[in-house]
């Protein structure tokens, strides 16, 4: 099972608005100037050893190299990075008034985002998306308990043979 993170607003944010986790040390933290959510640390790493697949899902053009070895001073694996470069390689690839993320061309079980439209996006077109806000301190929670419930649903719903 799948589980992507988008990036800005979402495990990236603004430690002025939105509790973040403490700084690398240097000189680290003059090459990644992101700061991650704070919960993220906690969260991955428990999604890392759960045996769920940990991506990364941005519009954004960092490169797959930044994002894998940002997570690594973190300790945190992660199995696959979409950037704007392979979104459009892979998903839209020409066509015109494409969704800015496609998560079920992945076969991606959740996907977490910030963002309004990609939330909308997910019912019109039948992908799962947790929405989170800067205010929403419950998020490590939340998704916990989400992930749990597609495990279980997974399970029940599959058929017998
Ligand atoms: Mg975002």
């Amino acid at each position: 099972m799948k589980i992507s993170f988008d990036l800005d607003e979402t495990l990236f944010v603004n430690p002025a608005e939105v509790p973040a986790e403490p700084d690398l040390k240097f000189p680290y933290n003059k090459i990644y100037k992101d700061k991650l959510r704070k919960g993220a640390v906690e969260l991955l790493t428990e999604i890392n050893k759960s045996g769920w697949e940990l991506w990364i899902y941005t519009t954004s053009n960092r490169s797959e190299g930044y994002i894998r070895r940002l997570f690594r001073h973190y300790g945190i694996s992660i199995d696959s990075v979409v950037n704007a470069p392979r979104h459009e390689a892979e998903v839209v690839r020409g066509r015109a008034d494409f969704p800015s993320k496609c998560p079920a061309a992945y076969h991606i079980d959740l996907h977490v985002d910030d963002e309004k439209s990609v939330y909308e996006n997910g019912i019109a077109n039948g992908f799962r998306v947790y929405r989170i806000t800067n205010d929403d301190t419950d998020w490590v929670e939340n998704i916990r308990k989400e992930l749990e419930r597609i495990k279980r649903n997974k399970g029940d719903c599959a058929l017998k043979s």
